[in-house]
């Protein structure tokens, strides 16, 4: 069912800011930004080899993220998994009784289809999965 780790997303204040590390001292290469307003949140991908850093920026200060730093600081909010049906994926794991956090795919950065898993359920971890063309 799951077929890489995606991406790994990490909560920082200021994507610019991080970018001084993630870009210009560890020499990733910034793709893509872009603004998902329903989860009030600009994005930054940097592939690292198959995988990719998503830096999570909030847009607004009682947007999820903004939440997460002010609960926990600043640093790794959640582990993408890349599945190949995500509708499927969603339904084998409700059969199996994990909690999700969205019964339905939401449409996430990049037009990929996501859903996450409740935290409760995966022993602290917010998972995604991710489905993209
Ligand atoms: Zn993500």
């Amino acid at each position: 069912m799951i077929t890489k780790v995606d991406h790994i997303g990490i909560a920082v204040k200021s994507i610019d800011e991080a970018l001084k590390l993630y870009q210009d001292i560890l020499g990733l290469k910034l793709v893509e930004t872009e603004v998902v307003e329903e989860q009030k949140v600009k994005v930054a991908f940097l592939p690292v080899g198959d995988s990719e850093i998503e830096l999570l920026e909030s847009t607004t200060p009682d947007g999820p993220v903004a939440k997460f730093i002010e609960a926990k600081g600043e640093g790794i909010q959640h582990i993408a998994f890349r599945v190949n049906n995500i509708e499927q994926a969603l339904a084998d794991l409700k059969a199996k009784g994990v909690r999700l956090i969205d019964e339905k795919p939401r449409r996430g950065a990049g037009g990929a289809k996501i859903a996450f898993l409740h935290p409760k359920g995966t022993h602290g971890t917010l998972i995604e999965l991710c489905e993209r063309e």
